[in-house]
């Protein structure tokens, strides 16, 4: 008899793929079948659309309506295609006009009063529609992740009603583009930190070049306040960065702050966190921590009383900035480019080394205690670094505030800029080959850094680790183009928990 298409989008992942909508009415008994691998909530999609489309002065047809969702072999969930779907069923009876519906997707779940409802995970199939040019139709609730969307063809829709009233010609109202930067400045700021002045330098080094980062020292030294002002420091997202990352959270159901939209995430999940919570998962795959912390900050205090498992599974991300997710039915993969602060004590109490003797563990309990970190995790930390308690005289002395965020992040965005032009990635992610290339060292700093790797009973693979954070100090130094011996010792400094795992 009659048939109309529609178009929405599934979410995969962060993908968005296109789901075409087929509504065909025929005759024979009156009845409504959904077809193309609905979950429960997609195929409750009957129930609501029938009486939305009856509360909002239409007539529900009295015959055979069949809804395919297509392709067939993509799950589908959620109420996202309930306006889609009610909209094809008025288009195939003749109730609205066709014309405005090839070019354009709809999003929404409908209430029965005929309401739309906020659907979660919009970003990403904005994004895609954007790339296509068509006309996007969004519940008011999803206006936040629309604004962010700049140059698309969004409309904003309280009811089904208002939808028919657009396609028969009306207006519907753009959603309002964001105003300010979308990074509010009430973040943690190093001025409030207090001596630790290798600390301070490590920081500013794992910032400028994308490094790992760990920190070792007693309880109450502030290894967490250091990490929390880490993405104060980095460089400001740009604006593809800051959408990646807040398409996770709209994928995770996290409503996006438009005040705060391109502020790098910080990311602390507790050590008891399962390894689900941490890279993702579930029968439908969501993200998890790492993926939240996508173009930001992971921050894993006390790393050693994580499970080995959990710890074991972070290995893949931190290699390829992803993980890939795989369950019965579903696939998906999220990005999880993170920078990683770990904290850990330096011993089961927290004391070794105190000066006071606190400290009573045996040297095979703390032998023990730092075996928990697996030798591949900590061969993707290129820092780590001691952070000591400091005398009491030293804590409360008023003129010993650092540095303010703000100055140290300018030299930051200096050195990234310099290593960018020089190798085209943070210097963190530039390969052996490449440092080889464009770092080589002179003969002499050379034999002086194999002696000195000697000594330390360092492996071949730290050369090239303490090589990559020498090219970052000395970008720091602005002299990127000449790796000298400072910048090699000082790279060696902020490997001292290795040379303390092997003494
Ligand atoms: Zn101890």
């Amino acid at each position: 008899m009659s048939l109309a298409v529609t178009l929405s989008r599934a979410q995969q992942g962060v993908l968005a793929p296109q789901v075409v909508v087929e509504v065909h009415l025929s005759g024979g008994l009156p009845g409504t079948a959904i077809v193309g691998l609905p979950e429960a909530a997609v195929r409750e999609a009957r129930d609501r659309v029938r009486v939305a489309i009856q509360n909002t002065a239409f007539q529900y047809p009295r015959s055979r309506v069949t809804v395919n969702l297509a392709p067939a072999e993509l799950p589908k969930h959620g109420g996202r295609f309930d306006l889609a779907i009610a909209l094809g069923i008025l288009a195939a009876g003749g109730q609205v006009p066709r014309e405005r519906l090839d070019d354009c997707e709809f999003f929404g779940e409908l209430a029965l009063s005929g309401a739309l409802r906020t659907v979660p995970g919009v970003l990403p199939a904005l994004l895609r529609a954007r790339r296509r040019g068509r006309h996007v139709i969004v519940p008011r609730g999803n206006v936040a992740e629309a604004a962010l969307v700049e140059g698309a063809r969004i409309h904003v829709a309280d009811t089904l009603a208002d939808v028919c009233a657009w396609l028969r010609g009306g207006e519907l109202p753009d959603p309002e583009t964001v105003a300010g930067d979308g990074d509010a400045d009430d973040i943690p700021d190093l001025a409030d930190v207090r001596g630790q002045l290798q600390a301070r330098r490590a920081l500013e080094i794992a910032a400028a070049g994308g490094h790992h980062l760990l920190l070792a020292g007693p309880p109450g030294t502030g290894k967490t306040m250091l990490a929390e002002r880490l993405p104060g420091i980095l460089p400001p997202m740009s604006e593809s960065e800051a959408l990646e990352s807040c398409a996770v959270r709209s994928v995770a159901g996290t409503p996006v702050d438009l005040a705060c939209w391109r502020r790098r995430p910080f990311r602390a999940p507790h050590h008891t966190t399962s390894a689900v919570a941490l890279v993702g998962g579930g029968s439908r795959p969501q993200p998890g921590e790492i993926s939240l912390a996508h173009h930001g900050v992971l921050f894993l205090d006390e790393l050693p009383e994580y499970e080995r498992r959990v710890l074991d599974v972070l290995r893949e991300p931190l290699e390829s900035g992803e993980i890939v997710i795989s369950r019965a039915m579903h696939k998906a993969r999220f990005p999880a480019r993170f920078q990683l602060v770990a904290a850990m004590n330096p011993c089961p109490c927290g004391y070794a080394g105190d000066p006071n003797g606190r400290c009573h563990c045996t040297p095979d309990q703390i032998a023990r205690y730092r075996a928990r970190i697996s030798g591949p995790l900590l061969d993707r930390i290129d820092l780590g670094i001691e952070v000591p308690r400091l005398p009491l005289s030293e804590l409360t002395a008023a003129d010993r505030c650092g540095e303010d965020s703000a100055s140290v992040r300018k030299r930051v965005v200096e050195a990234r800029r310099q290593a960018l032009v020089r190798g085209g990635l943070p210097n963190a992610e530039l390969s052996t080959r490449d440092l080889e290339r464009d770092c080589a060292l002179g003969p002499s700093e050379r034999a002086w850094l194999e002696r000195a790797l000697d000594r330390l009973h360092l492996s071949a693979r730290a050369y090239h680790r303490v090589l990559r954070v020498a090219r970052n100090i000395a970008a720091l130094d602005g002299s990127i183009a000449c790796v000298g011996r400072e910048h090699l010792g000082e790279a060696l400094q902020l490997r001292r928990l290795d040379q303390a795992a092997v003494a």
